[in-house]
């Protein structure tokens, strides 16, 4: 077996049924892309509108592109004919043009927020107030080609794992307030996407149901 579809098995066998593993391909050429396919992954993420664009159209139709890194509102028309989930939305502006655009297209894009709970202030993401905002106002509801489902952050670089627990923890219980606030009727709400190479183990622990792993799966 190569060195990827072992990592890829290997990853697999760690993490609960339950939470859905996306393999984050950035920097990795298509080729080494098709081999993680070939050994059955089908989600992948990408972190640059460019690099999805580039890379989307040579391989298969059926893997699931997320997209995982900052997004520009001047990018989102090029990448959504390709995605099937936006794991980044950190504003309203975002939200809207997202919207706009899959409308043209007739799609409906699923989106994360991103919430800012690291300790470092380089991270983007909304406060909980802000994703208190956009909701009370029920804008997600308004807008008709976007389904909001859940919500996505990144913790601190840090070597302290009580720390990196605590802001899984943390956004664990922002997902949890909204959920029963906002989308009580309404299950599609129900992705917490966190956790990377270095503390999936943790953000499992904290209930994440979508790992972003990367250099575990390609070796980088
Ligand atoms: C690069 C990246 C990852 C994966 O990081 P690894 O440490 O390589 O697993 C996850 N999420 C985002 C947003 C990233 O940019």
């Amino acid at each position: 077996m190569n060195q990827i579809a072992n990592n890829l098995s290997s990853l697999r066998s760690e993490l609960p049924p339950s939470v859905k593993l996306v393999a984050i391909s950035k920097s990795q050429p298509v080729e080494v892309i098709r081999v993680a396919y070939d050994a059955g992954q089908r989600i992948f993420g990408e972190n640059k509108a460019q690099e999805l664009i580039a890379k989307a159209p040579s391989l298969p139709e059926d893997i699931e592109w997320h997209f995982v890194g900052h997004l520009q509102t001047n990018k989102v028309k090029q990448i959504l004919p390709f995605v099937s989930m936006i794991h980044s939305v950190d504003s309203v502006k975002l939200l809207k043009e997202i919207d706009k655009e899959a409308a043209k297209i007739s799609r409906n894009i699923n989106c994360l927020l991103q919430f800012h709970i690291a300790e470092e202030d380089t991270k983007y993401g909304l406060s909980p107030e802000e994703a208190e905002d956009i909701l009370s106002a029920g804008l997600d509801k308004e807008l008709k080609n976007i389904s909001l489902s859940g919500v996505m952050g990144m913790a601190t670089l840090t070597d302290d794992m009580k720390q990196v627990a605590r802001e899984f923890h943390n956004l664990h219980s922002i997902f949890d307030k909204l959920r029963s606030k906002y989308f009580s009727l309404d299950q599609g709400f129900c992705e917490v996407s966190m956790g990377m190479s270095d503390d999936y183990p943790l953000a499992i622990a904290q209930g994440a149901t979508m790992v972003r792993i990367g250099s575990k799966v390609f070796n980088v």
